[in-house]
């Protein structure tokens, strides 16, 4: 049998950060995917932490979680959102990993008798990590996180240099993408941030094979003629990539200007042509929104929206699920503390996302109650389904400041509590509840009729959990734990049969939501919203 020959794409990013190279990639990635390719993909991010887990959401926006329990870059939610591919731990590598791979070996004797360096000891572990990544596919896509000459992103880029050699001209490719900004000023768009962004990549060995240019208008010929002759590349090899208003515009935007037939010609890849319809009516969809649900986020951390990113788009999706669409607006949870339900006045529907920290829970507790005394469908995830339970606990079943021990240690009703296998806990990294866990929907329930399944795993990231010892006495009151793990220790869901919508989910049901594919309990909640109108 011959060895399967499989290719590589490299995209790495110029001039500043935030152009949206995540997106370029997972468009890439689905366009070849369309062609009938087998893809993969990789996201390489230059920190040092060994995994995002442990930062702020308005340090790295939000951590997307796979079904193996990687809490992982929100590059790899636009992986699987945009792909078929199910992420897992070798869909992403940070330098924490590699330096810490590395000094395990060195710790183990496996480099005896040599001095340990950035090349090629560092270096060679990134390629290993490209190979894993790319093991059995025919294209692999790999995104280079930072922007060129950013001192900490240097062994990434030294990597992928050696790879060409590895590898060969015909089985990779690199992608730059840069930034074409148009000043005001004098009414013009300037090409010299690209030259240099292509410039210091070649300083580094990397010449670009295409060039895509992000800019806010298309880009006239003579702009990309000119980029080419500066940037040493064919004037065939530059894209743009304008502002959308849409992220699912991206892949028919790359493949109407023919950039999958590019990289094909260039990797000399014989597949059929990519076909976009099926995207192409998302974009319609929602770019003709019919009555849409008008859906209050009540979060904290409401003003970088990438912290909530996955459920941002699972939102969408569910709208999409019903032809319709979703108007979000975020809640600050704090401005609900006073009991002013506020904005949550005009809304359809209430979302209480995930979070940690007391800072803002007694505001998303106040939502939950405006939500069920006012039967407005509201949706509770991780943190809200805990504030769901609270709330139930507070004010129908008379536990007066029932709380999770998260926020207060010495409340009188637990009714969130650590799991035995959390206590003590003392090393903070990839030690939550992560990832899937199967979990069992009570027959009848809104959450069964939504699934139509009776049997479903979805993904955790979490440390609390519902207090067993007070389950019975949110039931007689009418609460109703409608998932729980096959054992039946753990409570995956609840909600209250007498109301329009009020579910609660101990999993991240987000992560999981696809554009083509929208998440059933996104689904029906945004359906139950719509049903609400005001
Ligand atoms: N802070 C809560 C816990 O750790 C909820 C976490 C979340 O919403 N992801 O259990």
């Amino acid at each position: 049998m011959p060895q399967k020959t499989t290719k590589f794409i490299f995209v790495t990013g110029g001039v500043v950060s935030g152009l949206g190279k995540g997106v370029a990639s997972a468009s890439i990635g689905a366009l070849m995917e369309n062609r009938g390719l087998k893809i993969s993909m990789l996201k390489m991010d230059p920190y040092i932490n060994v995994d995002p887990g442990t930062m702020n959401p308005y340090q790295h926006g939000e951590v997307f979680v796979t079904d193996d329990g990687t809490e992982s870059d929100l590059d790899l939610g636009h992986y699987e959102r945009f792909t078929s591919v199910s992420m897992s731990a070798t869909n992403n590598c940070t330098t924490g990993q590699v330096y810490d791979t590395v000094i395990g070996k060195e710790r183990r004797g496996e480099y005896l008798g040599k001095t340990v360096q950035v090349i090629p000891h560092v270096t060679d572990e990134i390629k290993s990590r490209i190979y894993r990544a790319a093991k059995d596919v025919d294209v692999c896509i790999i995104e280079v996180g930072g922007t060129i000459g950013d001192i900490e992103g240097l062994h990434f880029i030294e990597a992928i240099r050696q790879m060409r050699t590895d590898v060969g001209t015909e089985n990779s490719l690199f992608i730059h993408l840069t930034l074409v900004p148009f000043i005001k000023a004098v009414g013009e768009m300037k090409t010299k941030p690209t030259q240099h962004s292509v410039k210091a990549l070649r300083e580094f060995g990397i010449q670009p094979d295409i060039i895509l240019c992000r800019c806010e208008q298309p880009l006239e010929k003579d702009l990309k003629d000119k980029i080419a002759l500066f940037c040493s590349t064919s004037k065939d090899t530059v894209f743009d990539c304008p502002d959308v208003d849409t992220i699912y515009a991206v892949p028919a935007m790359l493949k109407e200007q023919g950039l999958d037939d590019k990289v094909a010609e260039k990797l000399n890849i014989w597949s059929r042509a990519s076909e976009l319809e099926p995207w192409r009516e998302v974009v319609q969809t929602l770019r003709n929104p019919k009555n849409a649900a008008k859906i209050g986020v009540v979060g904290k951390y409401v003003h970088l929206i990438d912290s909530y990113k996955s459920l941002h788009e699972a939102l969408l999706h569910g709208g999409l699920a019903s032809g319709g669409c979703v108007e979000l607006v975020y809640v600050d949870s704090e401005s609900l503390e006073s009991g002013d339900p506020g904005m949550l006045a005009e809304v359809d529907g209430i979302l209480v996302p995930g979070g940690f920290g007391e800072r803002g829970t007694e505001g998303k507790i106040q939502a939950v109650r405006y939500a069920r005394e006012n039967r407005v469908p509201i949706f509770g995830i991780c943190l809200g389904l805990q504030m769901m339970v609270i709330e139930f606990a507070r004010h129908v079943a008379g536990l007066d400041r029932a709380n999770s021990t998260e926020f207060d240690a010495s409340t009188p009703y637990p009714v969130i509590d650590l799991m035995e296998s959390q206590r003590g806990v003392a090393n903070k990294g990839a030690t939550m509840r992560l990832g899937a866990y199967p979990c069992r929907l009570v027959p009848g329930s809104k959450a069964q009729q939504a699934y139509q399944n009776q049997d479903i795993s979805e993904r955790h990231r979490h440390r609390y959990e519902v207090n067993n010892d007070f389950r019975a006495q949110l039931v007689e009151k009418g609460l109703m734990f409608s998932g729980l793990s096959p054992d039946q220790q753990l409570v995956e869901m609840c909600e209250i049969a007498d109301h329009p919508w009020f579910v609660g989910c101990q999993f991240h049901p987000e992560f999981k939501s696809k554009p083509f594919l929208p998440h059933p309990l996104f689904a029906a909640f945004v359906k139950a919203a719509s049903e609400n109108k005001k």
